[in-house]
């Protein structure tokens, strides 16, 4: 537990887990997340630099926040990342630093994890066929994240394997997936498709969504069980009996975890988002460099928790101009 009470948002959920987005740059092109070409990433300029990312995670410290998910664009392309971690790792009420990451650079790292205090890797991974890697990402670093998915394991570091679910491309692998969790002890997560391509992809209905997930994966496995979920999780979770690891799926489009979620963001370039779905709800970036005081940054943050919108619903409905359509890699999963 946090030494300081988390600050509970107006419909009285906790704000203890923060997702830095430490860049909007990625060394891969994973298509239902960023167009092939013509990515206009930001000038250096615009983009959060480590400190103010490390003051603005000390002030939301003390504001309760606990747990903070470092996320992207592809973080290991950041230069002195984990520098930046160890930093954030001493600050006073930062409790579990988790990170999530495409496995291209990761390897050479994992050494490190523990002194850095990094708790737990969620390691994207959507097939193990090199081909349809390839199709989905638009690289050929398939050998590469394989790399780091073994020496995870070697490390024994806590991991989870992020897998969007996308109709036509990976479905062949969901059960090499949950396979995967035989041997290994790791969380397999299966993440229904939203439309954060950068490109404009709507739909109001999604065919691969987590009933039709769960049901493909009862025909070949249908002893799998229920888990019961912890607080705040967004996932449903399930083991296959005598597994080690287990199952998790994420109903991200459908957004039925939204009433007790307790998930802040900050974008790259200092966005302040409340919900996954809302399109910033505050300009941090722009309002400390104006030359805030710690308290004036404290005050800004509960005004933006004191009108969160109650679901993703409601926030996609109150974003500004246009429905939901930019790149995953601004906003950061
Ligand atoms: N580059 C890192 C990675 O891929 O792990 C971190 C950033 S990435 C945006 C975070 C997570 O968001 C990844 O697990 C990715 O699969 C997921 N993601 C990206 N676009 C998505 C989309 N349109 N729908 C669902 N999940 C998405
Ligand atoms: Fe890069 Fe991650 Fe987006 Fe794939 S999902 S393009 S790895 S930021």
């Amino acid at each position: 537990m946090s030494k300081h009470s988390p600050v509970l948002d107006n419909h009285g959920r906790p704000m203890n887990y923060l997702r830095l987005a430490v860049t909007d740059r990625c060394n891969l092109r994973c298509f239902y997340c960023m167009p092939e070409e013509g990515i206009k990433y930001l000038p250096r300029k615009e983009l959060l630099t480590y400190e103010e990312m490390l003051r603005l995670c000390s002030v939301l410290a003390s504001m309760g926040v606990s747990k903070v998910r470092i996320t992207g664009g592809e973080p290991f392309v950041r230069s002195e990342l984990m520098s930046f971690i160890e930093q954030l790792n001493q600050i006073d009420g930062i409790e579990k630093i988790h990170i999530t990451t495409n496995g291209v650079l990761t390897h050479q790292y994992i050494p490190d994890f523990q002194k850095v205090g990094i708790k737990s890797v969620n390691l994207s991974l959507d097939t193990f066929d090199k081909d349809r890697f390839y199709k989905i990402t638009r690289r050929n670093e398939f050998d590469k994240v394989m790399e780091t998915f073994r020496m995870l394991m070697d490390y024994k570091i806590t991991t989870k394997i992020n897998a969007v679910v996308m109709v036509g491309q990976n479905i062949e692998d969901i059960n090499s997936l949950v396979e995967l969790t035989k041997n290994h002890p790791v969380d397999v997560r299966f993440i229904e498709e939203m439309p954060f391509n950068g490109e404009g992809m709507h739909y109001d209905k999604l065919i691969w969504n987590h009933n039709e997930i769960i049901d493909h994966i009862r025909t070949e496995f249908p002893s799998i069980e229920r888990l019961k979920d912890p607080e705040n999780s967004t996932s449903y979770g399930y083991k296959v009996p005598g597994y080690q690891g287990q199952i998790g799926i994420i109903a991200a489009f459908s957004r039925t975890f939204c009433s007790s979620c307790n998930r802040i963001r900050l974008t790259a370039q200092g966005q302040l988002k409340t919900c996954l779905y809302d399109d910033g709800v505050f300009d941090l970036k722009n309002f400390i460099r104006n030359g805030v005081s710690d308290d004036e940054i404290r005050e800004a943050f509960k005004r933006a928790f004191n009108s969160r919108a109650n679901d993703g619903f409601e926030a996609e409905k109150r974003r500004k101009l246009t429905a939901p359509s930019e790149s995953m890699s601004t906003i950061g999963g």
